[in-house]
This record gives C-alpha cells, sequence and structure tokens, in this order.
C-alpha cells in the first residue's frame, strides 16, 4: 500500500506513564503503516521536562504557533509525591496550564457516542460539546486564610492614578478569602474561539453564567459575548441556521438535562472543568471523551480529556496485562492529521482520519472493546473485553479493509 503523504508537520507531543505506552501502540499500529507521517517530535515525559527546565514544553507551544497543529499524550502535573517519585529539582507546572498560557485559547471537550452505549441521561442523543475558557479566575486566584478578627478590602490603583477601594467583611472572627480576576482580552478570545468553532461544526451555541448575582464580573463575559455575536457573528450563524443564546448557569444545566445534545455549552473556567467531567460521566466515560485546544488565531492542540491512567501503568510495570481504553488517544491523532489535511489541501490525508475513527466505531460495534466500556454496554448488546493491544489491533484489521 502507497503511504499517504504529508506536506507539513504536525507537533507530537509525547507524554507519560500508560497513555505513553499506548502512543507507540497507537503510532506503529494504525498510523505508521498507513501514513508518511511528519512530526516535529517533543518529549514531554516527565523525566525530558525535568532534563530541559521544562523548556521542552514551552517550546512545543511555541512549535504549536509556528505550525498550526499540534497532537498531545497525557502528561503528568507534578505534586509532592511525583517529585520524590521521579527524583525532581521542581514541581513543574502543568504542561497543559503552560501550553494554554501561550496559544490563549479554549477547550473543545466532547464525547464519542457508540449505540451499544446509553447516556446516564436517556433524552441526550447527540454529543454535547463543552468549551471551557482556560484562562484566570480561580485558577489565577490570589487566597488568604484570615485567622484573627479585621478588615478586608478589595484596592486597585490605576496607574493613571484612578483607585477603588470597598470594603468586603469586616472579620469578626477567622475565615477565608480570595481575589480572582480575568482580562477582557482573554474574554475576547474566548469568545472568538466560540463562535468560530459554533460555525465550523454547525452547532448551536449556548453561554451561561451568575450575572445576576455577579454584577460586574460575570456581566463583563454576557456584555462581550453579546457584542463580539452582533458585530461579527449574526449574519453568519444566520445563514447556517445556528443560534446563540445566553442563559443564566442554573438556566442552562436544567436546559442541559432536558434537550437531546448537539450544541456546544460555553462555561467559564470553572464551570467548564466541573461540567466536562459531569458530561462525560453521563456519556459513558472519561476514555471517551476528546479534547482540542483552539486559540483566537487558529492553532489547534489535541488530546484526550483523561490522564495517564497512572493505576493501569503501575500494574504494566508488573507484567500484568492491561485493558487501557485508547480511544481518545486514537481520536487525539484523527482530529489532528484532519484539521492538518484540511490546512494544506490533503483530500487523501482527511479521509484517513474519517476511516480510522470509522474503524475505532465498527470495533466497538462489533462488540470488542476495553474493560472500562465491557460494564456500560446496555441489555441486548453482546460485548467482551481485550487488551489494549488487541483492541488496537482489532481496529487495524477494519481500518486496512476500508483502505484497501
Ligand atoms: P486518569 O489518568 O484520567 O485516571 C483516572 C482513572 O480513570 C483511572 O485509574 C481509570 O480507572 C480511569 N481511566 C481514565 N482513562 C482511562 C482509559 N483511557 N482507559 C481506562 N480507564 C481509564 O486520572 P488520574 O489518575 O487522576 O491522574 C493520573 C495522572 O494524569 C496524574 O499525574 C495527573 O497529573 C495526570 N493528568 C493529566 C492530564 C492531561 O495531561 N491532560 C489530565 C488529567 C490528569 P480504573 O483505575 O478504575 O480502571
Ligand atoms: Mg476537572
Amino acid at each position: 500500500m502507497k503511504k499517504i503523504k504529508m506536506t507539513t508537520p504536525l507537533v507530537e507531543m509525547d507524554g507519560d506513564e500508560m497513555t505513553r505506552i499506548l502512543w507507540k501502540m497507537i503510532k506503529d499500529e494504525l498510523l505508521i503503516p498507513f501514513v508518511d507521517l511528519k512530526t516535529e517530535y517533543y518529549d514531554l515525559g516527565l523525566p525530558e521536562r525535568e532534563k530541559t527546565r521544562d523548556q521542552v514544553t514551552v517550546d512545543s507551544a511555541n512549535a504549536t504557533k509556528k505550525y498550526g497543529v499540534a497532537v498531545k499524550c497525557a502528561t503528568i502535573t507534578p505534586n509532592k509525591q511525583r517529585v520524590e517519585e521521579y527524583n525532581l529539582t521542581e514541581m513543574w507546572k502543568s504542561p497543559n496550564g503552560t501550553i494554554r498560557a501561550i496559544l490563549d485559547g479554549t477547550v473543545f471537550r466532547a464525547p464519542i457516542l457508540i449505540d451499544s452505549i446509553k447516556p446516564a441521561v436517556r433524552n441526550w442523543k447527540k454529543p454535547i460539546t463543552i468549551a471551557r475558557h482556560a484562562y484566570g479566575d480561580v485558577y489565577k486566584s490570589t487566597e488568604y486564610r484570615v485567622e484573627g478578627t479585621g478588615k478586608a478590602e478589595l484596592v486597585f490603583t490605576g496607574d493613571d492614578g484612578t483607585s477603588f477601594r470597598e470594603t468586603i467583611y469586616n472579620f469578626e472572627c477567622g475565615g477565608v478569602l480570595q481575589g480572582q480576576y480575568n482580562k477582557d482580552s482573554s474574554i475576547i478570545s474566548f469568545a472568538h474561539s466560540c463562535f468560530q468553532y459554533a460555525i465550523n461544526t454547525k452547532q448551536d451555541l449556548w453561554f451561561a453564567t451568575k450575572d445576576t448575582i455577579s454584577k460586574k464580573y460575570d456581566q463583563t463575559f454576557k456584555l462581550i459575548f453579546q457584542d463580539i455575536y452582533d458585530n461579527n457573528y449574526k449574519a453568519k450563524f444566520e445563514e447556517l441556521g445556528i443560534e446563540y443564546f445566553y442563559t443564566l448557569i442554573d438556566d442552562a444545566v436544567a436546559r442541559v438535562i432536558r434537550s437531546e445534545g448537539g450544541y456546544i455549552w460555553a462555561c467559564k473556567n470553572y464551570d467548564g472543568d466541573v461540567m466536562s467531567d459531569m458530561v462525560s460521566t453521563a456519556f459513558g466515560s472519561l476514555a471517551m471523551m476528546t479534547s482540542v485546544l483552539v486559540s483566537p488565531d487558529g492553532n489547534y492542540e489535541y488530546e484526550a480529556a483523561h490522564g495517564t491512567v497512572t493505576r493501569h501503568y503501575y500494574r504494566y510495570l508488573k507484567g500484568e496485562d492491561t485493558s487501557t481504553n485508547p480511544m481518545a488517544t486514537i481520536y487525539a491523532w484523527s482530529g489532528a492529521l484532519r484539521k492538518r489535511g484540511e490546512l494544506d489541501n490533503l483530500p487523501e490525508l482527511v479521509n484517513f482520519a474519517d476511516k480510522l475513527e470509522e474503524a475505532c466505531i465498527d470495533t466497538l460495534n462489533d462488540g470488542i472493546m476495553t474493560k472500562d466500556l465491557v460494564g456500560l454496554v446496555s441489555e441486548g448488546y453482546e460485548a467482551h473485553a481485550v487488551n489494549s493491544i488487541g483492541f488496537i489491533k482489532a481496529i487495524r484489521e477494519r481500518l486496512e479493509a476500508k483502505l484497501a
């Protein structure tokens, strides 16, 4: 078989633990035999981050800005225990955080659906995509533990001499304090990414915050979205027959549960963090959740939503058989290859990405699954569990037949 050509390299970000093992299996079995794979390789595995003092992460993000498309394996975000385990000189920051800060993006997460696994919410028929603003708020907050009585104030000192000071609370006992911020520039980017993604995928866009309570902070998000919609995207939305609407977060939650899916739900940073776990679990499994970071200037970084599956890795190291689900990681590759194909006008590469995803779905529909999914299958469907490599080989058989 003649291998499919690529013209521009993909930025390849390798990772850690079990997903690093899957990464190699996927490349060896599902990509290299079919595609003349061109990548610029960055090893974001923890040992290499330690060795380069995390420069490799920064370099990989900058390469994404240069080439426009990246595919990332899950990586360890070090904590105290990891510092000891890997003998680290520093508790390196979350690679995803570093990459997001450089690309200034929005994270879109969508579940992969199959007939035999019914969502926990009966009326959900189509995927719900969560768009999470990946900047600021509680993730960049300053906190203080109040131990005694005293006055807490909110103070702003402008470079132009303006100033603002207001009492937050007069503490008569111990308590807690937190200062959060966001920036117009980041909210504007968030809004553009959401509207563009809605247009690209031809889906409605919902946006929800708590502006009735947060009359300045959340209100700013609401106003910026509306302004950008009215001035830049309204005509295109109407032409495509898709809708943008804003609603309160509590109303959105109720509507989401009653809906049949098939739209994008844009959330502030914390809401997106929480809601994406709820939505992915209700659709079936974290291992079936795809994720892409889209920057406002049109760079894409594809990954799986789950982590490095540490528990399985420790079993793997002991020589035990593991049945780790590679679906979301395969879809990270297919998503990145499809985007590369679209940008470089390579229909064969786009077709390969489509066929790879079809082969995955066919394998699952034939009842061949990893362990995590077998337990979720509805009555009336048959399924049996295979190990990771067995699952990948079953996909390969189907992919070969499709491409023959
Ligand atoms: P995790 O790796 O997502 O795994 C949590 C549990 O979910 C697993 O133990 C497993 O359950 C199940 N699971 C997740 N993905 C699966 C898959 N593909 N196939 C089968 N089961 C799967 O989360 P974690 O254990 O909290 O974190 C592990 C490491 O990943 C941490 O060091 C964290 O920093 C990192 N992390 C990275 C990213 C990222 O790079 N984007 C995201 C999250 C976490 P069972 O053990 O019950 O089978
Ligand atoms: Mg989370």
